[in-house]
């Protein structure tokens, strides 16, 4: 099997930090404790859990409190939608939620689960550039709307949505409004007051942190009925032994991700702007797809006429280079990605797309590397496919 050299794929998982590994690794051994337990082991485990939650918070500008532990980005998504509904269900109010035909299948799959109880669910679409328009979300809404989900920024095409003007108008009617910032977090802002969020999903594999642990921040007073049935952890919402490790690692990861935001950030947009220039200037028919500036630092996704995504992501890992078609979690179906499908292409062109996401650790050879192998790999492709046809 060959290596990954050049690793591209920084939106579907990203290495842990070691700094972050360090941090964690005496949660697996000598404080192994149980945060449920009374004696000094367990409340060794319990102190971190409550640091790493407070950290959060001060990260979040929200109270400790508000912070509740999950396994992940999908977990986050799952309870925001069925959560809120299911309280809803209960209590006799609307049946109508809003969201948007671009989200993650964590929150459209949730989604179209809710219309097998009986909720109504409007899917908006958003325009050619990959962005949801606030009048677009307002012309949805109904008298019975109880939930808004608009994702902070597009896992595929890295389109970042305008989530404060989505929130302002949620929050005048009274609506519960969840955003999916698992992308997002680590990269753009998270003040919870500034964004005017009421839920926000996070997973840590996103940041440099562990797999399998992510939060939900649910704002004090949001209508919610708690998915998870057991123990009594995270104050009866959650149920399960927390998973220590994962959390301290989470928390520490986040820190690192804000604390060094504006260098990481810079260093990373120089990098993906030089990768979309030369991408559009050495390889014809070429399209970058979503917006260029309202965009993750790290994100480029591009449609290659012609040539067949899936073949030129085979011919990148031969040459050592990982970089993904669409969402990962798509991978091995044929289907086409419903993200660029929402955002107006053909089928064909979705086939002929592929998504480039860069990280902290890439460096500039990296990417004069990448653009060669790409360039030359599509014009070849291209010849092939040519011959084929005659
Ligand atoms: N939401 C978005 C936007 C994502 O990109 C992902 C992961 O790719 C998820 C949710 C799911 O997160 P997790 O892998 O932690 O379940």
């Amino acid at each position: 099997m060959n290596r990954t050299e050049i690793y591209l794929d920084h939106a579907a998982t990203t290495p842990v930090d070691p700094r972050v590994l360090e941090v964690m690794l005496p949660y697996f051994s000598k404080a192994y404790g149980n945060p449920s337990s009374i004696y000094a082991l367990g409340r060794e485990a319990r102190a971190a859990l409550d640091q790493a939650r407070a950290r959060i918070a001060r990260i979040l500008n929200c109270q400790a409190r508000e912070i509740v532990f999950t396994s992940g980005g999908t977990e986050s998504d799952n309870l925001a939608l069925k959560g809120v509904a299911f309280w809803h269900l209960l209590n006799g109010r609307g049946r109508h939620i809003v969201t948007t035909a671009f989200e993650h299948h964590a929150v459209l799959h949730s989604a179209e689960y809710l219309e097998r109880f009986g909720f109504e669910v409007t899917y908006v679409r958003p325009d050619p550039d990959g962005i949801v328009h606030p009048e677009a979300i307002e012309e949805a809404l109904r008298p019975d709307t109880i939930l808004v989900s608009v994702m902070y920024a597009n896992n595929e095409i890295g389109t970042i949505q305008p989530i404060r003007e989505i929130a302002r108008l949620c929050r005048k009617r009274g609506i519960t409004f969840h955003t999916d910032a698992v992308q997002a977090a680590g990269t753009l802002p998270l003040d919870v007051e500034k964004l005017g969020v009421d839920l926000l999903s996070v997973s840590a594999h996103k940041f440099y942190g562990p797999k399998g642990v992510g939060f939900l921040y649910v704002r004090s007073g949001t209508p919610i009925l708690w998915q998870q049935h057991g123990g009594a952890q995270e104050s009866n919402r959650r149920a399960g032994t927390e998973n220590v490790p994962g959390i301290v690692g989470m928390a520490y990861a986040l820190e690192l991700a804000y604390e060094e935001l504006e260098e990481r950030n810079a260093r990373i947009q120089a990098l993906r702007d030089r990768l979309i220039d030369g991408i559009l200037s050495r390889i014809p028919d070429a399209r970058l797809n979503g917006d260029r500036e309202r965009r993750l630092p790290n994100n480029v996704n591009v449609t290659f006429e012609g040539v067949d995504g899936e073949t030129l992501l085979l011919n990148l890992d031969l040459h050592g280079i990982a970089a993904s078609s669409g969402s990962a979690c798509t991978t091995g179906s044929t289907e086409p990605s419903h993200v660029l499908l929402a955002i107006g292409l053909t089928p064909e062109q979705a086939r002929s797309s592929i998504r480039l996401t860069l990280g902290k650790d890439n460096t500039p050879e990296e990417i004069e590397r990448t653009l060669d192998v790409l360039a030359e790999t599509v014009t070849r492709l291209r010849s092939l496919a040519r011959a084929r046809a005659r």
